[in-house]
């Protein structure tokens, strides 16, 4: 911290790309942190964001540093902040929200009405150094490697999706192999599924899929997915479907193959508004369709590291790709192109 000045990543320009810059720094108020970036993850949002498509058009405000998903280690802290120490090792839950709003008063802070996202709505963790409310810290073993750590905040949308409803002895389709996919498939097996199906258009991908602990693949571009779901589950299709695609057609299929009184949780985020058969899709078989957002505050990171360091879910082979912060473009350009898993940048 020798000159206050630090390397990072920054949306620049309202175009696709980002520039590494030396920037200022950030000061931290009384009920901040100073968190040193030890390893720092590619979301899919992040993506967006480089590729400045419609969504991020419409949300960020350039110039700003981006990236959420981090564990790093604290180096300053305010004079308020008493929940943390210097050199702790942290994650941080990337929703910054209210405190106040009728959600954040009943438990469910995850969906709080005036939702701030770090790296989306202000400085995020693409750099050496993030400065962040000390009440977003979750608190890593000293033990967890760093790029482990830093995956923490993706797994939750997994384990909030997958563990929203019972898995336990139960068939469970992922449809969409990207990371949170990937994760999904080994917390459901970890959750006791009897059966976890995968379903990607990549191969390399359900590759990933079948290291993590899938039962069966299943590739739509090559087979009848609604078919070999029929066959493995005796013709009634599958408990459980954890919807991670976003892709009209995959969803559409999704509500058919889940069974009678199933359970359909949508976590991918469709760019437009997608046509469903609501009578005979979800009122006539009478199944429970759930949005999920974020990660419940804080029983999601509880279970989240409890599968990490029980070594009940084991992420690594998920990570596939390792870069410096300098060489973020190569990061991006495979995240992409899809032939990878979780990339994870070292500042
Ligand atoms: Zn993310
Ligand atoms: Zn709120």
């Amino acid at each position: 911290m020798a000159n206050n000045m630090m390397k990072a990543i920054v949306k620049d320009k309202m175009a696709p790309g980002a520039t590494l810059k030396q920037v200022p720094i950030p000061e931290i108020g009384d009920l901040e942190v100073l968190i040193q970036v030890k390893a720092t993850s590619i979301c899919g949002t992040d993506v967006h964001i480089y590729a400045w498509d419609e969504w991020s058009q419409s949300r960020v405000k350039p110039p700003y540093v981006f990236g959420h998903e981090f564990a790093g280690v604290v180096v300053k802290k305010g004079k308020l902040v008493n929940n943390v120490e210097i050199g702790d090792h942290v994650s941080a839950e990337t929703h910054i929200v209210c405190g106040h709003c009728p959600q954040c008063l009943t438990g469910q802070a995850h969906i709080c009405a005036n939702t701030q996202i770090i790296g989306v709505d202000r400085d995020g963790c693409f750099a050496e150094y993030v400065a962040l409310p000390a009440e977003n810290m979750w608190k890593n073993d000293p033990s967890l490697p760093f790029e482990v750590a830093s995956v923490q905040e993706p797994l939750g949308n997994g384990v909030h999706t997958v563990l929203a409803g019972d898995v336990a002895g139960k068939s469970v389709a992922i449809i969409g192999c990207g990371p949170i996919g990937i994760m999904s498939v080994g917390v459901a097996k970890a959750a006791g599924a009897s059966q976890v199906i995968a379903l990607d258009l990549n191969e390399y991908r359900l590759d990933l899929a079948k290291k993590m602990g899938a039962t069966s693949l299943v590739n739509p571009g090559k087979e009848n997915p609604l078919e070999v779901v029929s066959q493995l589950t005796n013709g009634y299709g599958v408990d459980v479907v954890c919807e991670m695609s976003g892709h009209p057609v995959a969803m559409n299929q999704g509500f058919k193959m889940v069974k009678n009184g199933g359970r359909v949780s949508i976590l991918s985020l469709p760019v437009k508004p997608v046509e469903i058969d609501i009578t005979n899709d979800i009122v006539f078989k009478g199944i429970t369709v759930q949005g999920i957002t974020g990660r419940r505050m804080y029983e999601t990171w509880q279970q989240v590291s409890g599968l990490l360091s029980s070594g009940q879910v084991d992420v690594q082979p998920m990570i596939t790709h390792h870069f410096s912060l300098e060489e973020f473009e190569k990061g991006f350009e495979l995240m992409l192109q899809g032939n990878c898993g979780k990339v994870v940048l070292h500042p």
